[in-house]
């Protein structure tokens, strides 16, 4: 018996999110359609508001309810010290491990030409933008240990180097092909305590 169309609908529409495949995304939406309904409008509307509460702040990228996000506007983070990170959910990898006390600035991704993006679809002008007028003294690196990372970290490098400032990328104890969201704290922790210079 194939499935009413509105749950086939649901069903594509929740396996396009991350981490959800096919068998989940049945499951989740055969629950939905048989749940109360006030529960499932919350839901919904629970999903919606995120959304529209949800920016990116302005200077680093960070996804944030109020632009700019706490981290930039404190005045006890030091300023000298920037991690330049691939995605916003990365920041929160690195405040968990409590041992970053500069900021960050969100790249949005990886160089990665097979894919179709390029340098310039990055936050990378953004950054050079702010060496300009913060008192940055040295960049940490901490992208993915992928091949797309490892590039991209060489590619900034390059980019960014200038008279006064260190380019640093964090230690590779993290798991060889993955992101910042899969290390668990202390190893995260060492990675940007054994950070090492690029320049
Ligand atoms: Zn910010």
């Amino acid at each position: 018996m194939p499935l009413p169309d509105s749950i086939a609908a649901l069903i594509s529409a929740l396996a396009k999110l991350p981490g959800v495949g096919p068998r989940s995304a049945e499951r989740i939406a055969l629950y939905l359609a048989q749940t109360d309904s006030v529960a499932v409008k919350q839901l919904a509307e629970t999903i919606l508001h995120t959304r529209e509460k949800i920016k990116f702040c302005e200077i680093c990228g960070a996804l944030t309810e109020q632009s700019p996000f706490s981290v930039c506007t404190d005045m006890r983070r030091d300023a000298s010290i920037i991690c330049v990170v691939e995605r916003a959910v990365d920041i929160l990898a690195i405040e968990k491990a409590d041992s970053f006390r500069g900021k960050f600035h969100v790249l949005g991704g990886n160089i990665s030409p097979l894919d179709g993006v390029e340098p310039e679809d990055l936050r990378i002008a953004e950054l050079e933008k702010r060496l300009a007028k913060e008192p940055i003294k040295e960049i940490v690196i901490a992208l993915g240990t992928d091949v797309e990372g490892d590039a991209t970290g060489i590619y900034l490098a390059k980019r960014l180097a200038r008279r006064g400032l260190t380019i640093s990328r964090i230690a590779y104890g993290l798991p060889a092909g993955s992101g910042l969201e899969f290390a668990d704290e202390l190893t995260l922790s060492r990675a940007l305590e054994g950070r090492t210079e690029m320049n």
